[in-house]
């Protein structure tokens, strides 16, 4: 569904994506994971063309990004996104929040798409806030219709950038149980995480980053059992 090839990035002198070579196939769920900078978030943003690339190529579905326009939109609404800060619009309900994109940019009905949308709050466990605003629910609540927003729009691939790690401890299952929940309807999913049950439970393949480099990928069972290099030994026994 998504593969990067020669992926190069900087931000000046910073060379923050090093020859990123991944492919990503429909229904996996691929965890990325390493130490603060080492470029997980970019990864993910270049994936969303929220920022571009030096070098290399992206594609979706087998098409180069898009740059710019109503492809670049369309885009954006294939590739659905979940970051650590919860980005609902503040002044939208709950359910507006979830029919804006689809009444929108996917020119469906508003009837249509607020019966979906409450079928994808009911998935989530929201169903009871539908008329509430952003603001009135817990950060784990807000993080669910987040993901709930996103797959609204039908994405080919759902991005999740640390969903959890600006949540209370008590929160963060919650959230966590929605994205096993999809992972074993078979979405395709990158998540940049450090909760190891999610990885251990529902990923396919961990992707190891560090200094914008992948610097090794193993099923979970085998990276965190027995992780190969140095850096991710040095890593794990930093966070586990
Ligand atoms: P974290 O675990 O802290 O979220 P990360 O792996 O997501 O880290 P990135 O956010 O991708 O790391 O950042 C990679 C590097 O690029 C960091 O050194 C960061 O300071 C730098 N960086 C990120 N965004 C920009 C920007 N817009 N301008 C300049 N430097 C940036
Ligand atoms: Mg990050």
């Amino acid at each position: 569904v998504v593969r990067l090839t020669g992926v190069q990035k900087h931000f000046g002198d910073l060379h923050v994506l090093r020859d990123i070579d991944l492919a990503v196939a429909p229904g996996e769920v691929l965890v990325v994971i390493g130490p603060s900078g080492s470029g997980k978030s970019t990864l993910c943003r270049a994936i969303n063309r929220l920022e571009t690339i030096d070098e290399g190529e992206i594609t979706v579905d087998g098409q180069p990004l898009p740059a710019e326009g109503r492809a670049l939109a369309r885009l954006r609404s294939e590739v659905g996104m979940v970051f650590q800060s919860f980005n609902l619009f503040a002044h939208k309900s709950v359910l507006d929040n979830v029919t804006l994109g689809p009444v929108k940019v996917r020119g469906r009905s508003r009837a249509e798409a607020r019966k979906e949308a409450m079928g994808l709050l009911e998935r989530v466990g929201v169903a009871n806030q539908a008329e509430k605003m952003p603001a009135q629910l817990s950060g784990g609540q807000q993080q669910r219709v987040a993901i709930a927003r996103a797959l609204a729009m039908h994405p080919k691939v759902m991005l999740f950038d640390e969903p959890t790690s600006a949540l209370d401890p008590e929160m963060i299952n919650e959230v966590l149980d929605v994205m096993v929940e999809l992972a074993r309807e078979g979405m395709t999913m990158i998540v940049v995480t450090h909760e190891m049950g999610f990885a251990r439970k529902a990923a396919h393949r961990v992707v190891f980053m560090a200094d914008g480099q992948i610097v090794e990928q193993a099923t979970p069972e085998e990276f965190f059992t027995n992780p190969r290099s140095d850096r991710a030994k040095d890593f794990l026994s930093k966070i586990l």
